[in-house]
């Protein structure tokens, strides 16, 4: 008989909602092009507009701002790859951030000492410069008054830690970036159903979402544009999403999305759920492991997220140790490629590296039972006996 499994890796991927998947399959019979002006191709671009109408309800925007992508790593190499002359983000942005800046001006923005020989606008001839971040995981946006403009600059400043779960001061920082000239993007992907999200109050020009981190599929995310806004296509070669992002449109996996984003809206007992079941989970594996700590606690945090750090095991064994017990966990940020290395994130907070060594990330979602606490923590107290007894042998 196989062993039941306990998901609680949502910030990897959430499962599929049933709503996502009833969307997408009604959606897989639908033969038109939603280009195409017969019957067909309009009931395609039904399904499709449907959907964007509903995307941009979850987060306060207007159906024309949502411009469907592949997910949410398309959305942001979109906006951070458009010609900017100097861009100032976070040391705790997620790759899909980090990435496309280190590929632009080959430097690793993780680091802040090392500097690039492009001249542009911003503090003297560097044309990145990292925020730093507190020891609660909070990024410094006060930095950004002093920041010296001149071309085109975007700051590009995450919603919510993926690792972590701590929220980020995206519309204190978009507020002094506006008075400066600069442009704003912000990666909101695990933040919808978590916090309440208002892409016109929060004064940011762009915000990336993913399908699949809300039950929909994956494959599917969008970036929000504020209407008016300058952004020239990055995906060229066709007319769809209003010239914005050419190629035919994934028909199924955005009613996917759509349906996903409906059931995803956020509700205020659906949070306290989940952070009920948080509190319990953190509380509980505290108590039976003394010397465990909660990283980034002490800041404002998703109510889904807990990065819990054992020291004297590195987070690689106790992935595996769980995982053998049938519990889905993962080390720090590893959602792209199973690879468990150093968190640039707990590294930006200053987490010392015994603690960071062994820090896993444990979140939950719409589908997470008391049961599945239970699971967790019975998993987590036999890993911490198993230790104990282990060093009495010894
Ligand atoms: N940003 C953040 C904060 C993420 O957690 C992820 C997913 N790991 C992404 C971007 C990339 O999203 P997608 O999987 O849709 O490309």
């Amino acid at each position: 008989m196989t062993k039941p499994r306990t998901y609680l890796d949502y910030n990897a991927s959430a499962p599929l909602r049933p709503e996502a998947r009833e969307a997408m399959l009604a959606a897989l019979d639908v033969v038109g092009n939603a280009s195409s002006v017969h019957a067909e191709g309009r009931r395609a671009r039904a399904i499709v507009e449907t959907a964007r109408e509903r995307v941009a309800r979850l987060v306060n925007a207007r159906p024309s701002e949502v411009v469907f992508t592949s997910g949410a790593t398309e959305a942001n190499n979109w906006v951070l790859r458009a010609g900017w002359d100097s861009i100032i983000l976070s040391n705790i942005e997620h790759d899909s951030v980090l990435g496309p800046t280190r590929a632009q001006w080959g430097q690793t923005p993780h680091t802040e000492s090392r500097r690039s020989t492009r001249t542009a606008g911003c503090e003297g001839s560097d044309p990145i410069h990292t925020l730093s971040v507190s020891v609660k995981g909070v990024v410094s946006v006060a930095a950004i008054k002093t920041l010296a403009t001149g071309g085109r600059t975007l700051l590009a400043l995450q919603m919510a830690n993926n690792e972590t779960g701590v929220v980020q001061p995206v519309a204190e920082a978009a507020a002094l970036a506006r008075e400066r000239g600069m442009s704003v993007h912000s990666d909101a992907v695990q933040a919808p159903g978590r916090i309440a999200i208002d892409f016109r109050a929060l004064g940011v020009d762009t915000m990336s979402l993913s399908s699949h981190k809300i039950g929909g599929p994956k494959g599917a995310g969008a970036l929000v544009v504020r209407d008016g806004f300058n952004l020239p296509p990055f995906i060229s070669g066709g007319g769809q999403e209003r010239r914005r992002r050419a190629g035919t449109e994934n028909v199924a996996a955005i009613a996917g999305f759509g349906a996903a984003a409906d059931a995803a809206r956020y509700e205020a007992p659906e949070t306290s759920r989940m952070s009920s079941l948080r509190e319990r989970l953190e509380r509980e594996a505290l108590q039976s492991t003394p010397g465990a700590i909660v990283l980034g606690s002490a800041a404002e945090r998703l109510c889904n997220t807990s990065c819990i750090s054992l020291p004297g095991e590195t987070a690689e064994t106790l992935v595996i140790k769980l995982d053998l017990a049938g519990i889905a966990v993962s080390a720090g940020a590893a959602c792209s490629s199973g690879k468990v290395g150093a968190s640039h994130v707990l590294a930006a907070m200053g987490v010392a590296p015994e603690f960071a060594r062994g820090a896993i990330r444990v979140s939950l979602g719409h589908a997470t039972t008391e049961n599945d606490i239970d699971a967790f923590l019975a998993a987590w107290r036999e890993i911490a006996a198993t230790k104990t007894r282990a060093l009495k042998v010894a």
